[in-house]
């Protein structure tokens, strides 16, 4: 409930705002054109419903979410191109991280997914033959029957107290004889082109963030319980929130976030006010706060579509690729990750403002959500360290080459003879 207290909600709800009746704004071209351009609504008088409960099954629309400009991008940028590596959350409480991230599920776009328990797909089939899937896919693919259906992208939420048998899966020991059915899939395989939500990463037990973070890097994992084992496909785009007040997060498991959306409480009087306003309202009448957005909504789901089908043709030109590699090179970042988050960002920024070219203003756009928090403290002082060592074994390879120099030449012929052995230290 907290989030619903301090949900951050669009500016400038102010006087020529449209108003419902008016619809979607005029001229709008792209999902960044939304974005910038969708502001808020007066809501007017609002009847009260007096069953807030019904809260959960209308989300808070994404569009309703006031300021948070930043957050807002980042996150569809993630469903536009999932080849951003995923999304880290960072603010204290009440700040609306959680309200953000289940707003998304309105927009998400269409994929391809199985219609099975198991997660069988005709891929597995392609790739592991015909014993990769289940006795009942099996036959219904020798009966031409298609094991997926296109189906709406799925926000799949990891539970706090998550162990890592519900992560992974599980043996199931009354199940039939059939390899794949005797190992329970976890909430990973689940979450197969899907979003996967891990609230309050950094409270998360080693080993289960250890197994979320090599399935999102590697898109699969196996499970192995003695002589059985079953690999499962586990593409997921990885959304995850961190409150810096409740602990770090280990530099390992912040590194394989891509981008890092910084969420701070609402600045401006105005700004807070509306986003009390609309939480109320949605309080009261969630179906009516949803309503009011319904025809935006709609809208940006289509330019998600859309952008996700222009980004294979969006190009990064080497002269802008330059600018975004003296940007790391002058912040002195090492992970290789980086290039890949700025660019991939970069990339779907231009997808998501209909364009098929990457331009320098992209690329400082998403810079600071691509390359905050990447440098090291420990790694700086380290490298530093190190620096001298490398200086000092330069500086006696420098001595014992001038030495070589200055000996006369007919010691090269005792060169070629095996050294002696060194004398053993005392
Ligand atoms: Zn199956």
């Amino acid at each position: 409930m907290s989030d619903e207290n301090g949900i951050p909600l669009p500016p400038d709800l102010t006087e020529g705002a449209p108003s419902a009746s008016q619809g979607i704004p005029s001229g709008i071209r792209s999902i960044k054109d939304l974005i910038d351009r969708v502001t808020g609504k007066h809501l007017g008088p609002l009847s009260p419903e007096g069953d807030a409960g019904l809260a959960e099954q209308w989300p808070y629309p994404f569009l309703a979410l006031v300021g948070q400009l930043e957050m807002k991008l980042g996150l569809l940028l993630a469903l536009v191109n999932p080849a951003v590596g995923g999304v880290l959350l960072i603010g204290p409480r009440g700040t609306g991280k959680t309200t953000a991230v289940r707003s998304l599920i309105d927009l998400l776009p269409s994929v391809k997914q199985s219609k099975c328990h198991y997660g069988c797909t005709e891929e597995d089939v392609e790739l592991g033959g015909i014993d990769a899937i289940c006795p009942d896919c099996a036959e219904k693919y020798a009966r031409g029957e298609p094991l997926t259906s296109l189906r709406a992208v799925r926000l799949v939420e990891l539970p706090l107290n998550a162990r890592l048998e519900d992560v992974v899966g599980g043996v199931d020991e009354r199940a039939a004889v059939h390899q794949r059915m005797r190992v329970r899939r976890g909430i990973l395989s689940h979450a197969d082109r899907n979003l996967l939500y891990v609230d309050e990463v950094n409270l998360l037990g080693d080993d289960v963030v250890d197994a979320i973070l090599d399935a999102a890097a590697q898109g699969s994992y196996t499970v192995r319980r003695g002589a059985v084992s079953a690999t499962y496909r586990a593409r997921f785009t990885l959304v995850g929130t961190m409150n810096p007040e409740e602990g770090r997060l280990r530099p390992q498991i912040l590194d394989r976030f891509g981008l890092r959306l910084l969420v701070r409480g609402l600045e401006g009087q105005d700004e807070r006010l509306e986003a009390y306003r609309r939480a109320r309202a949605y309080l009261t009448n969630p179906k009516q706060v949803v309503a009011l957005f319904v025809d935006e909504t709609l809208q940006a789901r289509d330019e998600i579509e859309a952008a996700q089908a222009l980004l294979p043709t969006v190009k990064l030109p080497d002269d802008v690729a330059q600018v975004g590699l003296e940007l790391i090179q002058g912040l002195g970042i090492d992970s290789l990750r980086t290039e890949i988050t700025l660019f991939e960002a970069a990339r779907a920024l231009a997808a998501a403002d209909a364009r098929t070219e990457v331009t320098p203003d992209d690329i400082r756009q998403v810079a600071p959500m691509a390359l905050r928090l990447r440098r090291s403290v420990f790694m700086d002082q380290y490298f530093v360290d190190q620096k001298n060592e490398e200086e000092e074994i330069a500086v006696a390879l420098g001595a014992m080459k001038a030495a070589e120099a200055a000996a006369p030449k007919a010691d090269k012929a005792q060169k070629a003879k095996p050294r002696p052995r060194r004398a053993k230290k005392p």
